[in-house]
């Protein structure tokens, strides 16, 4: 309890605490009360009612006037205080009502005590008071201690100077008083540091709830907080995954890719070894004949065969440069005005003695989309031309009758090239491939000789690089039509004319 009572920084003689927490400690002290200082005064009311029949012991003269000081003054004092005790302002002036109703409960019996001395009893009525004091009405050690002391003071003035009482009476009684109220300041002085040590407890108990309650909040922040990195965490996490899963299933496309590419190009060198071979096995062995030659027409017939073969070879081996080229990356487009009349006549006229359109008398035509003076557009010549040439080579070689068209219009403001020939068509599995690179060679389901598979492969990515796009509409036994576009950029829009 010593402890407690440095600690706490209370007085040990007014029994307070610093101002704020006394504030405080008043506070609960008088909520704590309020109850059993009803029920004291309440009782003490009852208890001072019901001795009126000591008034009547007394008989004589005073009876009446005993009865009407019970009556008339201390017993509604009791009751009005009792009342009080419902009104809000009761709570700051309690101790001080207290203190008043108790000392004019004392001078009620002092005066009583005065008016008949010989009667011994009045004086347990003070004794009652004290006890009331201390206990009962919830007077704080200090006032209760006050407002004793002050009785006494009363007693021994009211007695010695109103009432003249003998001084050995006086004395006797003090000496009851003094010690009731010594036991009573003992017994309410204990009391009150047990409130007081209370409320600090509680006070204590509040704090640390408090601090428990913040921690505990600080904490659910900080797990919230980790939660959510947690799950941020796990996201990117689920991300990483998930993009190394598409890394690893490109590696593994790009892999299979690689391999693919690389039996192609294998199966592509073989299939290009045999091509060289079979053209100039011819030369050499066309070549060895001509001394042999029976007459004239044998002999041309061998010559024919050299020069075809010759040719075939040379085409052969500028498509395997502009392959190797496309591989190597080497290729550029090298853009220069072009006149796209001029070109298609040019075109036109390699072709009119072509040997396949010549030998199927095959019908050549081209149309043209612009005005002569308006058919100057920027683009590569020499890719252009290939392309066309190309794509006629083919309808040529691939037409058994009929005709072959060429030309260029002006759609959805490009330029678009076509060629079309009513040849032995494209079955619509075989149109899927025939723009892959190395992809002829080895499904090789041509039926004509010389065909190598690489023309449209060419073809396809000379577009790609001059921007454009290429595409096949054919039908078996019908006709095919390849048509191509590329962006326009004529010399006019050039001058913006
Ligand atoms: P090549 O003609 O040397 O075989 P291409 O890449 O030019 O190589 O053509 C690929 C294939 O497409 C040919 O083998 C042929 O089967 C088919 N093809 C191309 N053009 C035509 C066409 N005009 N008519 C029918 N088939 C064609």
């Amino acid at each position: 309890m010593n402890a407690w009572v440095k600690e706490s920084g209370m007085n040990r003689f007014t029994l307070s605490f610093d101002r704020n927490k006394e504030k405080d400690f008043r506070d609960y002290y008088f909520k704590n009360s309020i109850n059993t200082t009803r029920l004291g005064l309440l009782v003490v009311l009852i208890l001072y009612a019901s001795f009126v029949f000591l008034d009547f012991f007394i008989k004589g003269g005073y009876s009446r006037l005993l009865f009407e000081i019970r009556f008339f003054i201390v017993t509604p004092i009791f009751a009005t205080s009792f009342i009080l005790t419902y009104h809000k302002a009761f709570k700051t002036y309690w101790q001080e009502l207290l203190f008043s109703i108790y000392i004019i409960a004392g001078i009620g019996i002092i005066i009583m005590i005065g008016i008949m001395p010989t009667k011994s009893f009045y004086s347990n009525g003070l004794m009652l008071v004290f006890l009331s004091g201390s206990v009962l009405i919830k007077l704080r050690f200090f006032i209760s201690s006050l407002a004793g002391i002050i009785t006494i003071l009363l007693y021994n003035i009211i007695s010695l100077f109103v009432f003249y009482l003998s001084t050995n009476i006086i004395i006797a009684n003090d000496f009851f008083y003094i010690s009731a109220i010594i036991i009573g300041m003992l017994a309410s002085y204990h009391a009150e540091i047990y409130d007081r040590r209370n409320f600090d407890l509680l006070r204590q108990i509040n704090k640390n709830k408090k601090e428990i309650e913040d921690v505990n909040i600080s904490l659910e922040k900080t797990v919230e907080k980790r939660t959510i990195e947690l799950y941020e965490r796990n996201e990117e996490l689920n991300n990483e995954i998930s993009q190394r899963i598409l890394i690893e299933e490109e590696l593994v496309k790009a892999k299979e890719k690689a391999e693919q590419s690389d039996k192609l190009k294998s199966a592509f060198l073989a299939n290009m070894s045999h091509e060289i071979r079979t053209p100039m096995n011819a030369i050499i062995g066309f070549s060895n004949l001509l001394n042999e030659a029976e007459d004239e027409h044998e002999l041309n017939k061998f010559i024919k065969i050299i020069v075809n073969n010759g040719e075939y070879l040379l085409v052969l081996i500028n498509d395997i440069i502009d392959l190797s080229k496309i591989e190597a990356g080497v290729l550029v487009v090298n853009k220069t005005a072009v006149n796209l009349n001029s070109l298609m006549t040019e075109i036109y006229n390699l072709f009119i003695i072509n040997n396949n359109i010549v030998d199927k008398k095959l019908s050549l035509k081209f149309v043209k989309g612009l005005d002569d003076e308006k058919s100057i557009v920027i683009t590569d010549y020499t890719r252009l031309k290939q392309i066309i040439i190309n794509l006629v080579s083919n309808a040529s070689k691939y037409t058994e009758k009929g005709e072959i068209e060429f030309g260029y219009t002006i759609k959805e403001n490009k330029l678009n090239f076509y060629v079309k020939d009513t040849g032995i068509g494209i079955s619509e599995e075989q149109q899927k491939y025939i723009f892959d690179r190395f992809m002829q060679v080895t499904t090789n389901n041509t039926p004509d000789i010389g065909s190598k598979g690489l023309g449209l492969a060419i073809t396809k990515t000379y577009l790609k690089m001059m921007g454009g796009t290429i595409s096949v509409n054919s039908k078996l036994n019908v006709g095919s039509e390849f048509s191509f576009d590329l962006p326009i950029k004529t010399l006019e829009h050039k001058d913006g004319k």
